[in-house]
């Protein structure tokens, strides 16, 4: 049986928010791995495959140690908030290392990252698509001094879609993985599920995935299986839009791209067009928003470039 542990952060109102979390030690000394799920708290098929990994783990079978935090972002699971942070309406997953008198968000990742993350041998945090957003599954690592690693723990998570993000005009700063393989933790995100659906396929997908990697880190017990042909992406294109409007994708997620061709259209509330989007190079769609509602600047198509 794990260990049942408990983070507390500081709320602003003085109360201390708590996060339950598992602690599992194998009896032999090996590498620690630490999984988290729930950064944003209604990626519901991340975190189930997290409560689930907890929940059919054997002790016996750990060599060193595992550590499962399945809902970091709590206050955003009870809200059903996408994205961010209800207090402070920020994304926790662009705020690592976090400040100790930051934002509550700073606050936030600041306590997450010194008690969870920091000590960590390895980590990978799990992830969907969030209540507005269709999502083809895919894992990320960073450019950094242990990417080599990071490659080989995607590889083992056996995700088809695997996107490397560069250092240089960094998509996504201050998030788990960035920061930890900044730190010399090889890290990756696990992308499994959509819409904030609880969709027990995406789950076991994560599932698979973690027990796989886990098997290859040599943290858990019995031998990895080589997985099938992945795609490795040079980069993203995230295109968002530059005025408020109703959004129809021109394709579903999945669909492979030339520069120039049609992503979707955007129309405002009278039904008028508005304008195109198209791709700005070629590339493969992995995610994109579903919901037609979309403000200025909102993402609508996450281009993973061939
Ligand atoms: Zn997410």
């Amino acid at each position: 049986m794990p260990t049942r542990k408990v983070l507390s952060i500081p709320a602003p109102d003085g109360t201390q928010i708590s996060i339950p979390y598992f602690e599992f030690v194998g009896s032999d000394p090996g590498p620690h791995l630490t999984v988290i799920a729930g950064i944003h708290g209604a990626e519901y098929s991340s975190i189930a495959a997290a409560r689930k990994f907890v929940a059919e783990l054997d002790e016996n079978q750990v060599i060193g140690r595992i550590t499962v935090m399945p809902i970091v972002n709590v206050l955003a699971f009870w809200a059903r908030a996408p994205f961010v942070i209800p207090v402070d309406q920020q994304n926790l997953n662009r705020a690592f290392p976090g400040k100790p008198d930051g934002s509550f968000t700073d606050i936030y990742a600041f306590h997450v990252f010194e008690n969870i993350i920091k000590g960590s041998d390895y980590l990978i945090d799990l992830h969907a698509g969030d209540i507005p957003e269709a999502l083809e599954p895919f894992t990320i690592f960073e450019e950094s001094a242990v990417e080599a690693m990071s490659l080989a723990m995607a590889k083992a998570f056996g995700l088809k879609h695997i996107v490397r993000q560069r250092a240089a005009g960094m998509v996504v700063a201050g998030s788990t993985s960035a920061t930890a393989s900044a730190t010399g933790i090889p890290a990756i995100i696990a992308e499994s599920g959509e819409n904030g659906i609880l969709d027990p396929v995406a789950v076991e997908r994560h599932l698979v995935g973690l027990r796989n990697m886990a098997r290859f880190l040599g943290v858990l017990s019995g031998e990895a299986i080589e997985v099938g042909e992945t795609i490795l992406y040079d980069g993203w294109n995230w295109l968002r839009a530059e005025q408020p409007g109703w959004w129809e994708p021109a394709h579903p997620t999945g669909a492979v791209v030339k520069s120039g061709e049609l992503l979707g259209t955007m129309k405002d509330l009278w039904g008028d067009h508005l304008c195109d989007i198209t791709a700005p190079q070629d590339g493969t769609v992995l995610f994109q928003t579903s919901s037609p509602a979309v403000i200025a600047n909102g993402i609508l198509v996450g281009l993973a470039l061939h």
